[in-house]
């Protein structure tokens, strides 16, 4: 959601502040607006986006910003609270904060957040963080609308590697840790047959693992993907019980910040799925 729209206000170096929440919304903002804006990151490198607890330091940084751009479709449940204690300081230093909701759009499943792993839906994302971008900095539209064009293709083109990729895969069936790969699934004919833990942190019951044991069984699937950064024990035991194979998959929720960074990973994921969905 954004409100209205007002020039951008004065910043110490005379950019406009931008602050994003996950990597993937800061590789997206940070190739639309190159050096024109000031990005940062809220989340410090590994601190993961469905449960974090904000501080002080947080709430300062957002209090100076004129733009904070969101995932959304509920993946940060502790942001409303940050902003309504980023506003109150935000007031008293005469800023307005405009808050962009990246999914604007987005044909949604089950509610699930997890849109940036479809680069096809990071399309759209990058669509809503460059009008949000040009409503508020029209002095830097043109730049703007360039650079978001040139990255737009550019995700054309991972997205079209991705395509062609998958078409091949001896196996279109897989069990991922966390609920996080249901739209990339959907864009690119795979199937997340089941998931380990609905969402990171909420451990599963062994009812709800005996059930994706049996899943496995039934659909004669090889191989299971864990996570960079989550535990692995349930994982290695099911593994071991069933005599599959242990994949990493990473859910780009945490990481470096960099232009190139969403692309890279993306493509890594693409080469382990490549090894992992032809065993
Ligand atoms: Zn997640």
């Amino acid at each position: 959601m954004m409100q209205a729209c007002e020039p951008a206000s004065d910043t110490s170096d005379g950019r406009l502040i931008v602050i994003t929440t996950i990597p993937p919304i800061y590789s997206f903002t940070k190739n639309i607006t190159g050096d024109t804006a000031n990005v940062e990151n809220l989340l410090p490198h590994g601190a993961e986006p469905h449960d974090y607890s904000f501080g002080p330091a947080d709430i300062k940084k957002v209090s100076k910003a004129q733009i904070i751009i969101k995932n959304g479709l509920g993946l940060e449940t502790w942001l409303d609270k940050l902003l309504a204690s980023a506003a109150e300081n935000a007031a008293a230093i005469g800023q307005e904060l405009f808050v962009v909701d990246s999914s604007s759009g987005i044909d949604v499943m089950d509610n699930d957040p997890h849109i940036w792993l479809s680069p096809a839906r990071a399309v759209t994302q990058v669509k809503n963080i460059r009008d949000a971008l040009i409503r508020v900095d029209t002095v830097h539209a043109e730049t703007y609308a360039r650079n978001a064009a040139y990255y737009i293709a550019r995700l054309q083109t991972l997205s079209n590697e991705i395509t062609a990729s998958i078409s091949t895969f001896k196996r279109k069936e897989f069990v991922a840790f966390h609920s996080a790969f249901k739209y990339f699934a959907d864009d690119y004919g795979l199937d997340q047959a089941a998931v380990i833990q609905k969402s990171p942190g909420i451990e599963s019951s062994p009812t709800g693992i005996a059930r994706v044991m049996d899943i496995i069984r039934e659909r004669d699937i090889k191989v299971i993907f864990s996570e960079p950064g989550s535990s692995h024990k349930i994982v290695n035991s099911i593994a071991g019980d069933l005599g599959l194979e242990v994949f990493a998959l990473d859910t780009l929720e945490t990481g470096s910040l960099s232009k190139d960074w969403y692309e890279n990973k993306m493509r890594a994921n693409l080469e382990v799925l490549k090894i992992a969905l032809n065993k």
